[in-house]
């Protein structure tokens, strides 16, 4: 902003009724961890700011570490938006020296519906069973009190989330607070017709046998009635061994699996493996968190759209 020439003698006068006036109403800067929060965070701020995000196309939500500038842009941040302990750690220590208030959550959000892990022979629930040789073993005393932390894949949650985040801006900058919530409701919205959308997609995949690459998809699965059968790793896409990618490749002979999906940001050597000389199709690469997505405010719905169409095009034989 350009200085306006101003007598001197004029100058405290000034100063004194700009420090008088209320909080400044500044729009909060924001970081939000993953590209889905970042999405769902945009279109809450909309017109009035674009939140950071923290990670970037190569990162592993479940194993990341941050660069110096990256733990400099959460430190300087009014808010940490972050999706939960259970699917990164590491985010936890990162936001644990943050003062109460200046970071949100999702995860805690009342109104977050938590499901505990697909589970089942062909599921890899844990973090390491890479020690396990008998593939029969159960994972009840391994996720005994896990939840899947994949939760934005239920629009349920993206749609309670969306209202928690208006109403943390909205404390922060009360200026703003009907437009925070005007966003939120306009997204909310907008989350009916995307699952309308979704199950449209999905129609004619009905009961067929699908096979993920990590133990990510519990809710996607619940929320739109897939038949997933089973995972090639596990809850946090740790590489899987030996004896688990022999264990599924046995189970699966019986199973009727149609499709097996690998996704971009892991290797798909594991999926190769355990589809080998299966007349499973492999489909192409999920994208569950929208890691390789184009960060904004649409990324969400693509995201979701994109796990559907992919999915649907590999049942169809595309
Ligand atoms: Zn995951």
């Amino acid at each position: 902003m350009k200085a306006l020439p101003m007598p001197r003698s004029l100058l405290p006068a000034t100063l004194t009724l700009l420090t008088a006036m209320p909080a400044l109403a500044e729009v909060p800067t924001v970081v939000a961890d993953l590209p889905v929060a970042q999405s769902l965070t945009a279109q809450v701020m909309g017109e009035l700011g674009t939140p950071d995000l923290l990670l970037d196309r190569s990162a592993d939500p479940h194993h990341a570490q941050l660069r110096p500038s990256q733990a400099r842009a959460v430190a300087n941040a009014d808010l940490v938006i972050w999706t939960s302990a259970a699917l990164s750690p590491w985010m936890a220590e990162v936001v644990d020296s943050l003062a109460e208030g200046a970071t949100l959550e999702l995860a805690t959000v009342d109104g977050t519906r938590h499901a505990p892990f697909a589970d089942g022979a062909m599921f890899e629930a844990g973090d390491d069973d890479h020690d396990h040789d008998d593939h029969d073993h159960d994972h009840d005393s391994d996720t005994a009190d896990a939840y899947d932390p994949h939760l934005w894949l239920e629009p349920a949650n993206a749609a309670v989330w969306l209202d928690a985040i208006a109403g943390q801006l909205a404390a922060m900058d009360p200026e703003h607070a009907e437009t925070y919530a005007e966003n939120a409701r306009a997204a909310a919205a907008q989350l009916e017709g995307l699952r309308a959308e979704i199950g449209q997609i999905l129609q004619p995949v009905g009961d067929a046998g699908l096979i993920m690459h990590h133990n990510a998809y519990g809710y996607f699965a619940r929320a739109f009635g897939l038949n997933v059968l089973g995972t090639v790793t596990g809850g946090d896409a740790a590489d899987p061994g030996a004896a688990r990618i022999a264990a599924l490749r046995h189970d699966l002979q019986d199973a009727g699996a149609v499709c097996i999906f690998p996704e971009g940001n892991h290797p798909s050597g594991f999926v190769a493996l355990v589809a080998e000389g299966t007349d499973m199709r492999i489909g192409a690469p999920l994208d569950p968190a929208g890691m390789l997505g184009e960060p904004g405010p649409d990324l969400y719905a693509q995201t979701m759209r994109g796990l559907a169409q992919v999915i649907a095009d590999c049942v169809a034989g595309d």
